[in-house]
């Protein structure tokens, strides 16, 4: 996870400093890259019309701003610009099966960033936010698929967030109870991995004969859905 230079830390702040179960939290820049780079879904907290909305929508990240889009009549993306919000990035890797079902838990990775987006409007950065969007999801696409047209354009609204702001928390390994009172119960416990992979490719059936898949996705199949395929990808 870490890039075996110097550590690179995020600051800690009223917001970011870690309360409960410190020892599985971290400032760690490397590892908020890492977590963000094995993704491409998150959720987008914010208040809306004074209700908070907490969105599931995609993201791209170029390790200084993560970007959302949507519709400019989505109502999450109306009211984030200027706004305070809070996103966050989760990886299930496994459940965590203890003696007691006290003890019992998640092996995960998870980020929460904190801040306020900007509306994106420059049209080359807004055309590099969304290129940064569909490579996060499906590295290759954006110079295979057709590029968004000026009117596509206008209908979308852009959102950068800088990754200014952030924690990190990770939980691997076994159960916490095996050196307890609980060891003597005689029970199984230990650790039920959770592995996302992409399945085969399922062609449109519209789709003409005679039109394969391009590589990009090909090489993707059998592939760990949530470990930073994009940077693996040749
Ligand atoms: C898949 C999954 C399942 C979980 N299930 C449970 C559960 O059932 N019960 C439970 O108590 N906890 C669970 N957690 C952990 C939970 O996310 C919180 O870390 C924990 O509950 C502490 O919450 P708190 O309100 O006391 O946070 P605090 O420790 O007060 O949070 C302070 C700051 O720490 C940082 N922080 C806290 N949690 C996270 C996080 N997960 N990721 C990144 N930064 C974080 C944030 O910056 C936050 O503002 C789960 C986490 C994941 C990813």
């Amino acid at each position: 996870m870490n890039s075996g230079g110097p550590q690179r830390q995020l600051p800690e702040t009223g917001r970011t400093r870690h309360r409960r179960l410190r020892e599985q939290g971290s400032l760690d820049r490397d590892r908020l890259d890492a977590i963000l780079d094995a993704g491409f879904l998150c959720h987008l907290g914010v208040t809306v019309d004074g209700h908070l909305l907490v969105v599931p929508t995609v993201y791209g990240s170029d390790g200084s701003s993560l970007y959302f889009h949507g519709s400019v009549a989505s109502r999450s993306l109306v009211a984030s610009p200027g706004a305070q919000v809070c996103v966050t990035v989760t990886h299930v890797d496994g459940l965590v099966l203890a003696r007691s079902v006290f003890e019992h838990g998640v092996n995960y990775r998870s980020a929460m960033i904190f801040g306020t987006p900007r509306q994106v409007t420059d049209p080359e950065e807004k055309l590099a936010g969304l290129r940064c969007l569909t490579e996060q999801a499906a590295p290759g696409q954006w110079d295979y698929a057709r590029r968004p047209s000026r009117r596509e354009l206008a209908a979308t609204a852009l959102l950068a967030l800088p990754l200014d702001e952030a924690s990190v928390k990770i939980r691997t390994g076994a159960p916490d109870d095996g050196e307890g009172e609980d060891a003597g119960l005689g029970l199984w416990a230990g650790v039920m991995p959770l592995r996302s992979v992409w399945g085969d490719l399922e062609p449109d059936p519209l789709l003409p004969a005679g039109i394969g898949a391009p590589a990009h996705l090909t090489q993707r199949v059998g592939t760990a859905a949530n470990r930073a395929a994009r940077r693996q990808a040749p």
